[in-house]
C-alpha cells in the first residue's frame, strides 16, 4: 500500500490549491475528486472570480490577498496561460467633486462637443453623463445644438476661472453656455 503525507479531499479551488502548493515543497500529497475534473458540481467552475482587497472580515486577510495575486503571477508563468487581474484604481474620496450641471446651445456646427470637454479635462472635471441633440428652430428652421452634461468638479477648482473660460468661448464661438450646481 502506498503512503502519503497528506490527502486532500475534493479538488475544488482550495483542495487544488492545497495539492499544487504542497507538491511543490515535495510533499507526498494525495487528491480525491468523485467527479472527473474539470466539472460543474462545486463551486469553482466559472470563468471569472471578483478578487477584493477591502476586506470586511478583518484586515488580517489582506496580506492573504496580496500574497494571491503573486500566486497567480506564478501560475501564468508555470502553466503560460494568461490571468487577468486589473489594478484597482485610486479613488479620490467622497466629497472631493462636486457635481454641477452644465448647459450649451449654439447654432450647429462641428467641434462643439470637443472644445467644451477639453476645457473640462484640462482641470481636471470628469463627465458623468451627457446628453446631446439638434433640432430646427421655430419659425426660421436653423439647426441648433444643445447639450446637457452632469460634471464633476474638483472641490479645489476655480469656479469663477472656469466660468470665465466659458465665458471666452461664448463670445469667440457664439455658443450660450452655462454651469450651476447640482441640486442634490
Ligand atoms: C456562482 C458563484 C460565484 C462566486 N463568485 C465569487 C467571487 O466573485 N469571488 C470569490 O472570492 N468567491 C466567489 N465564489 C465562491 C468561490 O467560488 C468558492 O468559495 C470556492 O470556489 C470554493 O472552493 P472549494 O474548493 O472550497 O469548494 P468547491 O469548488 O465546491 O470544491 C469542492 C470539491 O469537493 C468535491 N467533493 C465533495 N465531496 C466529495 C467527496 N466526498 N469525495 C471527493 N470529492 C468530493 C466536489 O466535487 C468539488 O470538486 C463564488 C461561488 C459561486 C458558486
Amino acid at each position: 500500500m502506498r503512503n502519503f503525507d497528506t490527502i486532500v479531499c475534493g479538488l475544488g479551488a482550495m483542495g487544488s490549491a492545497a495539492v499544487y502548493q504542497l507538491a511543490k515543497r515535495r510533499n507526498k500529497v494525495l487528491g480525491l475528486e468523485r467527479f472527473s475534473l474539470p466539472h460543474a458540481n462545486g463551486s469553482s467552475h466559472g470563468e471569472s472570480r471578483i478578487i477584493r482587497q477591502a476586506i470586511g472580515e478583518g484586515e488580517d486577510y489582506v496580506p492573504l490577498v496580496l500574497r494571491s495575486y503573486q500566486l497567480w503571477r506564478e501560475i501564468e508563468t508555470e502553466t503560460g496561460l494568461a490571468i487577468s487581474i486589473k489594478t484597482p484604481v485610486t479613488r479620490a474620496a467622497p466629497g472631493a467633486f462636486l457635481p454641477y450641471k452644465l448647459t450649451a446651445s449654439c447654432m450647429d456646427h462641428p467641434g462643439i462637443v470637443y472644445q467644451i470637454s477639453a476645457v473640462l479635462s484640462c482641470v481636471g472635471i470628469n463627465i458623468e453623463s451627457m446628453e446631446t441633440k439638434t433640432y430646427a428652430a421655430p419659425i426660421s428652421g436653423t439647426p441648433i445644438f444643445q447639450l446637457e452634461a452632469e460634471i464633476a468638479v474638483p472641490a479645489r477648482t476655480n469656479i469663477n476661472q472656469l466660468r470665465a473660460r466659458f465665458a471666452e468661448i461664448q463670445r469667440e464661438e457664439n455658443i450660450d453656455i452655462d454651469l450651476a450646481a447640482a441640486k442634490s
